[in-house]
């Protein structure tokens, strides 16, 4: 069983039956946060994605790819080192420096 749909398992005690498909709203691949899952169709989910792929300095942007991020993070982790550089690491140039709306001056 896929770790995340063990989670939402564990997260939903009450549920007879796993969703047919679980969409992952934060793309992380390492995040096993039943929070961040719901129940989605393909339809759906691609819709879903589609517009997460474009959102400024988000993961689906990331230009090492799901898998090397996941790695990236794991071995900052293990190693003790900030996890937001080993996040940025990976951004476009287009997207780094880019603020939010409300960062302050
Ligand atoms: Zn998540």
């Amino acid at each position: 069983m896929i770790a995340h749909r063990f989670a939402w398992l564990i997260h939903h005690p009450g549920e007879a039956e796993l969703p047919g498909l679980l969409a992952h709203e934060c793309d992380n691949p390492l995040c096993q946060n039943p929070t961040h899952l719901h129940p989605s169709d393909p339809g759906a989910n691609r819709r879903e994605w589609a517009a997460r792929r474009h959102r400024i300095g988000g993961p689906l942007r990331d230009v090492r790819g799901a898998r090397e991020r996941a790695l990236a993070v794991r071995a900052a982790l293990l190693l003790g080192l900030d996890i937001g550089d080993a996040l940025d690491a990976g951004l476009r140039p287009v997207d780094a420096g880019q603020g939010t709306l409300f960062d302050p001056p």
